[in-house]
């Protein structure tokens, strides 16, 4: 079995970029505007011959209200289940915020296998910027850069390591 890395985290943070990195195509939509992934994506990647499959998620709100927003907490909630680890992804540049909080409680409940991603991080120093993402209490915080395509190997390889 191919082990599933799910790419979770709130809109606009860059999952969808970084699936495209992960399965080398640019099937997922990215986009300026938050959230218009809605539905799961699913995508092959390979690593020398490791093989996995990586979900793409829409944007995560845990306590989402209705509508919309409901149905793609509902989705994330599946592709996390359906899930060997998950990457849960931050915004290095605009840092923690409290939709990042809900995310993080939900997962570190969960149990599951689970990296904290600072995506966007292309020409920041790792250390003090990133160190505010501890407060999720998930661990040691890894930058990469999605759209640089930055940190993917050792992304990759955490990934691989934690399923
Ligand atoms: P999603 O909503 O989490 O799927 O985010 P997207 O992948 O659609 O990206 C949201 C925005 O962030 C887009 O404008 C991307 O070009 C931008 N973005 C994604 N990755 C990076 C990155 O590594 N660095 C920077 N500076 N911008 C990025
Ligand atoms: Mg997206």
């Amino acid at each position: 079995m191919k082990p599933v890395i799910a790419l979770v985290g709130r809109p606009n943070v860059g999952k969808s970029t970084l699936f495209n990195r992960l399965t080398k195509t640019r099937d997922a939509i990215v986009a300026d505007f938050a959230g218009l992934t809605r539905d799961r994506h699913y995508g092959n990647g390979k690593h020398g011959k490791h093989e996995f499959i990586v979900i793409d998620t829409g944007g995560f709100e845990p306590d989402a209200g209705s509508g919309i927003f409901k149905e793609m907490a509902k989705q994330t909630r599946q592709a996390v289940a359906e899930a060997d680890v998950v990457v849960f992804v931050v915004d290095a540049r605009a840092g923690l915020s409290a939709q990042d909080h809900d995310i993080g409680n939900y997962l570190r409940k969960l149990g599951k296998p689970c990296l904290v991603i600072a995506n966007k991080a292309e020409g920041m120093k790792a250390g003090a910027q990133l160190s505010e993402f501890f407060e999720l209490g998930l661990g040691e915080v890894y930058p990469v850069s999605a759209a640089h395509g930055q940190g993917m190997r050792s992304l990759i390889e955490l990934a691989l390591d934690a399923s």
